[in-house]
């Protein structure tokens, strides 16, 4: 079963005359519980296919489902709903607000939502326990980006999206984030997307859709992804 379906779904920006087909006749789905990785170079589409999953975009023709909803057909106040309550987002830079504590930060977010997780919890499972009453500027940006991810997941969202979370981070920090989105996610059992440019981080997806100049060049289901150490 599906949990997510792209359906033909094409992205047209237009600004004056000129028109950009940002994502051209897209096909893929996502299951359940998986960690899908989207990957492809600068300018390909991948945030444009992001950001219309989430609900931050509209998509110009195709259909988009998630769990069974055709979340392509929501009207505007439909769509604050959705992105509020059944996405979680990581983004590059953390947007975390600093002058309140990591754990209030974590519950800012949380208490929005119909069914949230324990904000502490969500931060010891990401390896912050230690670090609830610190600020932003008391932590590191691999410590951020973790608190930002322990501030999605206590939305208890459905979905989780994130697009180039380790893009301001050093390739070792980088990867340790990505292996934490593995390992607190499957014990969430929450289905997760991530953008990256980066192929060096592919070997941890479930399922991995290339994409390139607009479409999906090829979509590859991996049985055996590199394990969250
Ligand atoms: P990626 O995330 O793979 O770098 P994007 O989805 O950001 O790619 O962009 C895909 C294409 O759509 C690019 O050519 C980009 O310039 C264009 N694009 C993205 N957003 C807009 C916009 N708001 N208006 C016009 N063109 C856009
Ligand atoms: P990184 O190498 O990841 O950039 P830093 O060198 O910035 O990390 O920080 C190393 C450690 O020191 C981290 O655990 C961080 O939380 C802590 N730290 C950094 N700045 C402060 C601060 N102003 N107050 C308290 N702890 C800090």
């Amino acid at each position: 079963m599906a949990f997510v379906e792209f359906d033909n779904v094409r992205k047209v920006y237009q600004s004056g005359e000129v028109k950009v087909e940002a994502v051209k006749g897209v096909n893929f789905i996502i299951k359940e519980g998986e960690l899908v990785i989207i990957v492809g170079p600068s300018g390909a589409g991948k945030t444009t296919v992001l950001n219309m999953l989430g609900g931050m975009d509209s998509c110009t023709s195709g259909d988009i489902f998630l769990d069974g909803a055709k979340i392509s057909k929501y009207n505007r106040n439909q769509l604050i709903k959705y992105r509020r309550e059944e996405i979680g987002f990581v983004f590059q830079f953390y947007n975390l607000v600093q002058n309140l504590t990591t754990v209030e930060n974590v519950e800012l977010a949380s208490q929005i939502c119909k069914n949230p997780l324990d904000a502490t919890q969500c931060l010891k499972d990401v390896g912050l326990g230690e670090r609830l009453q610190n600020f932003p500027s008391q932590l590191s940006g691999g410590e951020q980006q973790r608190v930002a991810i322990a501030r999605a997941l206590a939305k208890n969202p459905k979905l989780m999206l994130c697009d180039e979370p380790t893009g301001a981070l050093d390739y070792v920090t980088g990867k340790n984030i990505l292996k934490l989105l593995q390992d607190t996610c499957r014990n969430n059992g929450k289905t997760v997307v991530i953008i990256t440019h980066n192929s060096a981080f592919e070997a941890l997806g479930d399922r991995i859709i290339r994409v390139s100049n607009g479409t999906v060049s090829e979509m590859q289901v991996n049985p055996d992804p590199m394990p969250a150490e």
